[in-house]
């Protein structure tokens, strides 16, 4: 009988009611009974699924049947006209982990996990009908063309790039936020500062936040004045109680990489804390989270995992 067959198939391999997404790198899940459900009941999908039970190992070059969800390319299928859809876009697009990210980042993290027919019309329909971004992201990114080439670093936090976004309202003191950029992995931290800021208070939070985790960079592009950045280096290097290594360099020029960053920054801030400004300090960290990248994406793994604290310099 093939009802009893599919009973001893389900306790073998019993499913979670719904399933976590690995896209947003936090613990987002899904209800995959509902998916699954809907996906039986659609006639786009009803013949491939009958064709796919067919077959010995459920799948054929595209899809697969795996306890009877179904599958694209290892992405789980979503039936188009799916009540989810609309949730799924909202969580990847405009939560605080989603980040009102543009249309490519929204749609490579659906795409991830998820598919379904028109799976990029629909993200990109929802990208552009966003109200949120279309308030906040009216100064538009300059085009990569824009930017000044500069040499590509060898190694992830080798070379870095430092800058302040300022002209915050003050929260608990602090109005400025540092942004030091690794401009190999594009990774940033942002440190809120306080006014007046001299290159020691700097060079004690950038030893703090950034060489506790990296190591000493060799070289940091800036916009910074040169005498600032003589004061930030003499101290970074009398705060390690090493002489000044003169393989170090600077430069202090304009560079457009940490601009967009920065830019990034103050959008990701505006979409979140518009009704409330002065919560921008709260807000940092998901800042943080959002915009810059977390994974490799060919390798699909962690940068931390790729590059482990023993490439560390002293
Ligand atoms: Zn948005």
């Amino acid at each position: 009988m093939p009802g009893e067959e599919n009973r001893v198939e389900d306790a073998l391999f019993r499913m979670p009611a719904e399933v976590e997404l690995k896209g947003l790198s936090v613990p987002v899940t899904v209800d995959l009974e509902l998916i699954k459900k809907e996906v039986h009941q659609d006639p786009k999908f009803q013949k491939l699924i009958a064709e796919l039970r067919e077959l010995e190992d459920r799948q054929n070059n595209k899809y697969s049947l795996q306890n009877d969800v179904l599958k694209y390319k290892d992405r789980l299928v979503v039936s188009k006209t799916s009540s989810l859809i609309s949730s799924i876009l909202h969580t990847y697009h405009n939560s605080v982990v989603g980040g009102h990210s543009r249309f490519l980042r929204t749609y490579k993290r659906i795409s991830s996990d998820l598919y379904w027919e028109g799976t990029k019309t629909d993200i990109k329909k929802h990208c552009e009908e966003c109200l949120v971004c279309q308030r906040n992201k009216s100064l538009a990114l300059s085009p990569a063309g824009l930017l000044v080439p500069l040499e590509i670093p060898q190694a992830i936090w080798n070379d870095i790039s430092m800058d302040f976004v300022e002209g915050l309202p003050k929260t608990n003191g602090f109005e400025v936020i540092l942004v030091v950029v690794d401009r190999l992995s594009k990774y940033g931290h942002f440190l809120p500062l306080k006014h007046p800021f001299t290159a020691k208070v700097v060079a004690e939070l950038f030893i703090r936040e950034v060489v506790r985790l990296h190591g000493f960079p060799l070289s940091i592009v800036s916009d910074r004045d040169k005498v600032f950045l003589s004061h930030f280096w003499q101290e970074l290097f009398r705060l390690s109680g090493t002489k000044l290594n003169k393989s170090t360099t600077y430069h202090p020029q304009t560079h457009g990489q940490t601009e967009v960053v920065n830019r990034g920054v103050e959008t990701y801030l505006r979409c979140f804390c518009n009704e409330k400004p002065k919560e921008w300090v709260k807000w940092l960290p998901w800042t943080e989270y959002c915009i810059t990248p977390r994974f490799n994406e060919p390798l699909r793994c962690p940068l931390f995992r790729l590059f482990p604290a023993g490439n560390r310099r002293p």
